[in-house]
């Protein structure tokens, strides 16, 4: 029997395995954690990551050939197959600070496998990590390897969260970078059988370790482009009162990319994909300040509900979440603001509000909320808590409910004029309008009352 043992039981490591077990009867699978409380949820009925159709996918398999464990070492030394799936968040301080990745957390899994490895081994890297670091976790694990064998292979996800389970189940493609040596070859392929019992053969794609890791930083950075083009067409489309659509971009491995750039003398290469990330950053600003001067220029001390916080819908991920800077923009104005979303704790909110940014990935860090932020931040159990009262309404997570919901009695329990700021253009602006609210629907052209009200500088 294959054994599997996966280090970090986070949005990628959690699903990617529950699939493995559930597709693989004849391989056991073992998600290690050093996250005791992680590891407990992983454990009860109520998983600590919502997916659709996770729950069903562990239900099956926990306790057959899938488990949970916190003892970390013991399942790596079982193991013939390591994943590495750990936090690999962007530096905070030193050399290449806000844009290199910090390899902290894994350079000391690595260092662990190798310390407590008594057989030889594949280790798969799966979280996205800069170019070149499956070939310096390589040098780790030998320098400290007492004779065990290792091979370090990069596989990347190309999972989306909020269908990361139907995607697991149906990928595109399936990418296995190894060395390409007698040995590299077979633990290419040892993998490669594991994938092969539910994906069709020609979706599974092997090649040598960088380019496999560079295709994960090209394909996110493409998706940025792609999204960053949207986003600066829709400030058009406002001006000129032609449509069109925007969503959010995650743009922590983009700075990777920037990173890398500069370290080989590419400074207009770099340059390019700032520019990228400047624009996503831009539709955040103008989103604020496009609330602002519709209420007369100033929210201090209005209530502002703010509908969704997850970074899309059916997610409870917040990391690099728009509304993260909405909301500090928001605070930044000194409005009071209600808070609902259908799947994210107060707790999440509270500590995500109160982070700096580049720490959403360092949980070792965490810091106290200051006493105004308390003050000023509340979390709603509904929608409709959420937006008593209020003076304005900004939805920032597309959840379907939000299309749902009753607006005439919002619009009744508001303040007058009551204001909806659409981020994701959930509503149907022209309904609420009839209703009798001031509807602003990102990207698409603005009604009377924003043309009279030019968005600040
Ligand atoms: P991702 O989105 O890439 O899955 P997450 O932050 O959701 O990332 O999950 C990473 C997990 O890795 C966290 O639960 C963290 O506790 C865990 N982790 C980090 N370092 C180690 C380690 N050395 N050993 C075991 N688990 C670790």
């Amino acid at each position: 029997m294959v054994k599997i043992c996966c280090i970090g039981a986070g949005y990628v490591g959690g699903p990617t395995m529950a699939v493995i077990a559930l597709k693989c009867p004849s391989v056991e699978v073992a998600v290690v954690d050093i996250s005791v409380p992680r590891i407990n949820a992983w454990n009860s009925d109520q998983l600590p990551i919502y997916e659709p159709g996770l729950d069903d996918v562990v239900k099956q398999c926990r306790g057959k050939n899938l488990f949970f464990s916190t003892d970390v070492e013991k399942h790596v030394r079982e193991a013939d197959i390591v994943f590495v799936s750990v936090n690999t968040p962007t530096k905070t301080r030193g050399l290449g600070a806000g844009k290199a990745a910090d390899l902290t957390y894994w350079e000391s899994a690595a260092r662990m496998i190798a310390d407590v490895s008594v057989s030889d081994k594949i280790v798969v890297e799966k979280s996205t990590v800069p170019v070149k670091t499956a070939e310096a976790i390589e040098k780790i694990l030998t320098h400290n390897s007492k004779g065990i064998k290792f091979q370090i292979l990069s596989n990347p996800e190309f999972l989306a969260e909020g269908t990361a389970i139907e995607d697991l189940f149906k990928p595109d493609r399936v990418l296995i970078g190894g060395r390409e040596t007698p040995e590299g070859f077979a633990a290419v392929k040892a993998l490669k059988d594991v994938y092969s019992q539910w994906v069709p053969e020609e979706r599974i794609l092997t090649t040598n370790l960088w380019s496999a890791e560079l295709s994960k930083l090209a394909a996110n950075a493409f998706l940025a482009q792609r999204i960053s083009s949207v986003n600066a067409m829709s400030a058009l489309c406002e001006a000129t009162g032609l449509m069109s659509l925007r969503c959010p971009t995650p743009s922590k491995d983009i700075l990777n990319l920037v990173y890398i750039c500069e370290c080989n003398g590419l400074p207009e290469v770099a340059e390019y994909w700032k520019q990228v990330i400047k624009i996503n950053d831009y539709q955040k600003t103008r989103f604020v300040n496009r609330i602002v001067s519709s209420m007369f220029n100033t929210v201090s001390n209005k209530k502002i509900a703010v509908l969704g916080f997850a970074f899309k819908k059916d997610t409870g991920d917040t990391r690099e979440t728009p509304a993260i800077d909405v909301c500090k923009g928001l605070l930044g104005d000194k409005a009071r603001i209600s808070i609902y979303d259908p799947q994210v704790t107060e707790e999440q909110i509270q500590r995500d509000l109160t982070m700096n940014k580049f720490d959403w990935d360092h949980p070792l860090h965490l810091q106290p909320m200051s006493p105004t932020t308390v003050k000023q931040v509340s979390v709603a159990w509904d929608a409709y808590a959420a937006t008593k009262d209020a003076h304005g309404i900004c939805i920032l997570t597309e959840w379907d409910e939000f299309k749902k919901l009753d607006y005439e009695k919002i619009f009744e329990n508001m303040q007058k004029p009551a204001f909806v700021f659409d981020g994701r253009n959930v509503v149907d602006a022209e309904k609420l309008r009839k209703i009798g609210f001031i509807v602003y629907s990102i990207g698409k052209p603005l009604d009377q009352w924003l043309k009279d009200m030019p968005a600040l500088a």
